[in-house]
C-alpha cells in the first residue's frame, strides 16, 4: 500500500489527493496543512463576493472526505514545523502543493511607505486570514491606487468599491467589514503599465466592474487608442479582443453618477510612490509606449495621481521550502512533470503541483490537469517507492513526535462555530479571523497554548 504526504490543502492539493484515489485503489493520502483550516486560496484569496467560485469548496470537501484521505490541519512543515526529511521518513511519497506564498516587489522608492500594501496582505486581511495584519487599510483614504491589471487587481478593485449591503451577505470577518462598510474611499484607480490588448484580467472579472450597484467605470478613449491593438483588435487572441470590447463599450458609453468611480488606466509605470507625514499620498507614473515587441518604453513624461492608499497587486511568488531545491528565478521548485529534481536529478519520493511547480499563473481548474501530471509521474514510481518499508501509521508517529494536528472534526467544529458568529451578527456564515479563536473552536480551550515538539528537534511554531 502506497502512503502518500500532500502538503497544502488548497486546489493544488485536493486536486492532487482527488487524482491519487481515483487512479491507485490502495493508495492512503494525508493533506496536510499549516493552517487549521483547508482550502487555501479558495477559503484565503477567492473574494468573498464570488460566491460561486467559493462554492468550489464542497467539491474539494468531498476529496477530503473520502474514506483514503485525511486531512491533518495546523502542520507546518519546514521552519520551524516538521522537517521535510521527517515526511520521507513517514511516507512513500510526497507531494508539495504549497502554492506561492509571497508578492512579487516593484522596487521602486516609496514602495514600503505606510499606506503602502500588496494586494496579497489586503486579501488575506478580508479574507480573515489568520496571519493578516489589521493597520486600518482604508482608515482617512479617499482616493486608492491600484497597480496592475491582472484579476487580483480586479478582485482588490471591486472589493473597494461595493457598498456595506453588498459585503454584508458575504463570509467576510466582521472588523474587515466594518472598516470596508465605513469606507470613504471613492476613487479607485487601477492602472496597467502596458496598453489594454495586454492587461491579464479576464473578460468575465473585466465585466462584473461595470455591474457594481453604486460604482461607475471610467476609461479614457485616448489613453486605450495609444495602442495598435486596441484600433485594430481583429489580429487579437479571442480573449484579449473580448477584453478590449468591453473597454470600448466603457469609452464610447457615457458614465452613470455613482458614489465610487473605478479608473481604468493604461500606459502607466509607477516610477515612486509619494510620501506626505510619513504616508503615501500618491503615486508617481511615467507614461509610457508600446515597444512594438509587446513591451513598453518609457516617454520621460510623468503623472502624479493622488492615493491615500496604494495596493501593488503586480502577481504572487513562490518562497523557498527549507529541504527543497528552489529555482530563484522562477520561484518555483525545479521539477520534471512533478518529479523534484535536485541539482537535476530525479529525487525520488518527492513531487510537486500547482504554483510551487509552474509558477503562479492560471484559473483554480488550471490545477486539475498539473495535479493529474504529478500523480502520473508518481504512480509511474510507485514500484520502486514501496519498496521502502514503514512501520507505524504516520499519525501516531507525528503525534509522538509532539505534533497535534487538526483532523475533519476539528475543521467541521470551526465551520459550525463560524456559522454561529454569523447568526450572532445577523449575517450569514462569518469567519474567525485569528488563530485564538481558530484553535479554540478545533480543540477546546487548552489547545490555544504552543505545541512542544519531543522527538522532532525543532518545537512545532506556536498558533499566534
Ligand atoms: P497576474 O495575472 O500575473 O497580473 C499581474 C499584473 O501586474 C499584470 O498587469 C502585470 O503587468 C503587472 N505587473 C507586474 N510587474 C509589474 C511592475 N513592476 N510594474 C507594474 N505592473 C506590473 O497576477 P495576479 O493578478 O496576481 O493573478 C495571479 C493568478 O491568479 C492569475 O492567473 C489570475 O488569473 C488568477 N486569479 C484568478 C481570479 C479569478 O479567476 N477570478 C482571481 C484572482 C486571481 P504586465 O502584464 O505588464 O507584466
Amino acid at each position: 500500500m502506497l502512503r502518500v504526504a500532500v502538503v497544502g490543502s488548497g486546489p493544488s492539493g485536493c486536486y492532487t489527493a482527488q487524482s491519487l484515489v481515483q487512479l491507485d485503489p490502495s493508495v492512503r493520502v494525508d493533506v496536510l496543512d499549516r493552517l487549521p483550516c483547508p482550502y487555501g486560496l479558495v477559503r484565503y484569496g477567492v473574494a468573498p463576493d464570488h460566491e460561486k467560485i467559493k462554492s468550489l469548496q464542497n467539491n474539494l470537501r468531498t476529496v477530503l472526505e473520502h474514506e483514503r484521505v485525511r486531512f491533518l490541519g495546523g502542520v507546518r512543515v519546514g521552519g520551524d514545523g516538521v522537517p521535510a526529511a521527517r515526511l520521507r521518513e513517514l511516507y512513500h511519497a510526497v507531494v508539495y502543493c504549497v502554492g506561492a506564498a509571497t508578492d512579487r516587489h516593484l522596487g521602486i522608492p516609496g514602495e514600503d511607505l505606510p499606506g503602502s500594501w500588496s494586494a496579497t496582505e489586503f486579501v488575506s486581511w478580508y479574507s480573515a486570514h489568520p496571519d493578516a495584519v489589521d493597520d486600518g487599510f482604508v482608515r482617512g483614504a479617499r482616493s486608492a491606487v491600484v497597480i496592475g491589471v491582472g484579476n487580483v487587481a480586479v478582485d482588490v478593485a471591486r472589493m473597494l468599491a461595493r457598498g456595506a449591503a453588498e459585503l454584508s451577505p458575504t463570509d467576510m470577518p466582521q472588523a474587515a467589514f466594518d472598516a470596508l462598510a465605513a469606507s470613504r474611499v471613492n476613487e479607485v484607480h487601477m492602472v496597467g503599465r502596458r496598453g489594454p490588448s495586454q492587461a491579464r484580467f479576464t473578460t468575465k472579472e473585466l465585466r462584473e466592474l461595470g455591474g457594481l450597484p453604486d460604482a461607475e467605470v471610467t476609461v479614457d478613449p485616448e489613453e486605450l487608442a495609444l495602442d495598435p491593438a486596441y484600433l485594430d483588435p481583429a489580429g487579437l487572441p479571442a480573449p484579449q479582443r473580448r477584453n478590449v470590447e468591453v473597454l470600448r463599450g466603457w469609452a464610447e458609453t457615457p458614465g452613470r453618477s455613482a458614489a465610487r468611480r473605478i479608473h481604468l488606466r493604461f500606459f502607466l509605470r509607477p516610477a515612486e510612490l509619494l510620501a506626505s507625514e510619513g504616508r503615501v499620498a500618491g503615486v508617481r507614473f511615467e507614461r509610457t509606449a508600446p515597444d512594438g515587441q509587446g513591451g513598453v518604453t518609457g516617454t520621460g513624461q510623468y503623472e502624479d495621481i493622488p492615493a491615500q492608499l496604494v495596493l501593488r497587486s503586480v502577481g504572487y511568488r513562490g518562497v523557498p521550502l527549507e529541504g527543497l531545491p528552489f529555482d530563484e528565478t522562477t520561484g518555483t521548485v525545479p521539477n520534471l512533470a512533478g518529479r523534484v529534481l535536485r541539482e537535476g536529478v530525479v529525487a525520488p519520493g518527492e513531487y510537486v503541483a500547482g504554483w510551487i511547480k509552474r509558477g503562479p499563473t492560471g484559473v483554480i481548474g488550471t490545477n486539475r490537469p498539473c495535479a493529474k501530471e504529478t500523480v502520473t509521474s508518481l504512480l509511474e514510481d510507485a514500484g520502486s517507492l514501496v519498496c521502502e518499508g514503514l512501520t507505524a501509521d504516520p499519525l501516531v508517529a507525528l503525534r509522538a513526535d509532539g505534533v497535534r494536528p487538526v483532523e475533519w472534526a476539528g475543521w467541521r467544529a470551526i465551520e459550525r462555530a463560524e456559522a454561529e458568529l454569523g447568526a450572532s451578527l445577523g449575517r450569514g456564515v462569518v469567519k474567525l479571523p485569528d488563530w485564538q479563536s481558530l484553535m479554540t473552536a478545533a480543540h477546546g480551550n487548552e489547545a490555544a497554548t504552543p505545541q512542544k515538539s519531543t522527538n522532532c528537534s525543532r518545537s512545532l511554531r506556536s498558533p499566534t
